[in-house]
């Protein structure tokens, strides 16, 4: 059984470090995340608000949703009754979206901030100094369906180690220094979601929390 003995593998790296691993199931149908499933693994990471509420209605429903990618305001209420953890926050638009919406459901969204850490254009995310802004906002303090629980970041995609490294790094550098600073009672340094198929190794030194892994589990997505 493929998935089992992949799971092991990232398991047995991850464990030593008490880090999560989060299962990126993307473009995988339900049975090949219920063979996950039955290997133990209950965290599942999505990108895409209606693949995962649709997932979400087909699968067992103690297995923990992560949306990962980017997402779209229209879009938070196909997830907000049920989402475990949202990673992807890169506005306070967005995160005004996610309190209404979990006003709307009785219930506390747990949040993470994503930070543009990689030297690409595409990636999503805030700069540090937009970051900082929006933790120290008056807004934020307001929110009492939203909870901030960490910072999430993507390394620039390339085989430069050091590059890598890095980058990772200045996130973790980051997040100690917002963890020293006051903020919201919203607020929290708890989790730190950085590292993927090829970097998840990197980023565990540099301290990951969170580590959010497809390939090396489900194989190459078509
Ligand atoms: C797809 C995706 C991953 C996992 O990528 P792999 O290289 O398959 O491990 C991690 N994080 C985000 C945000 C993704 O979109």
């Amino acid at each position: 059984m493929k998935i089992k003995d992949n799971i092991k593998a990232v398991k047995d790296i991850l464990n030593k470090k008490h880090c999560t691993l989060v299962a990126v199931s993307k473009t995988k149908p339900a049975e090949t995340i219920l063979e996950a499933y039955d290997a133990g693994q209950l965290d599942f990471g999505e990108n895409k608000a209606q693949e995962l509420q649709k997932k979400a209605a087909e699968l067992p429903n103690d297995i923990r949703w992560h949306m990962i990618g980017h997402l779209q305001r229209n879009k938070v209420k196909y997830i907000a009754p049920f989402v475990y953890l949202v990673h992807s926050v890169d506005s306070m638009k967005l995160l005004r979206e996610i309190n209404k919406q979990g006003q709307k459901f009785n219930r506390v969204i747990p949040c993470l901030l994503q930070v543009h850490i990689a030297r690409e254009e595409t990636k999503f995310g805030l700069a540090e100094h937009e970051l900082i802004e929006l933790i120290h906002s008056y807004d934020i303090r307001e929110m009492q369906h939203t909870q901030i629980r960490g910072l999430m970041g993507m390394a620039t995609n390339t085989q430069d180690k050091k590059k890598i490294k890095a980058e990772f790094a200045g996130l973790r550098q980051l997040f100690v220094k917002i963890k020293t600073m006051e903020i919201p009672e919203n607020v929290a340094m708890q989790e730190l979601s950085m590292g993927m198929t090829s970097d998840y190794e990197i980023a565990l030194e540099e301290g990951s929390t969170m580590v959010r892994v497809g390939s090396a589990i489900f194989g190459a997505r078509n």
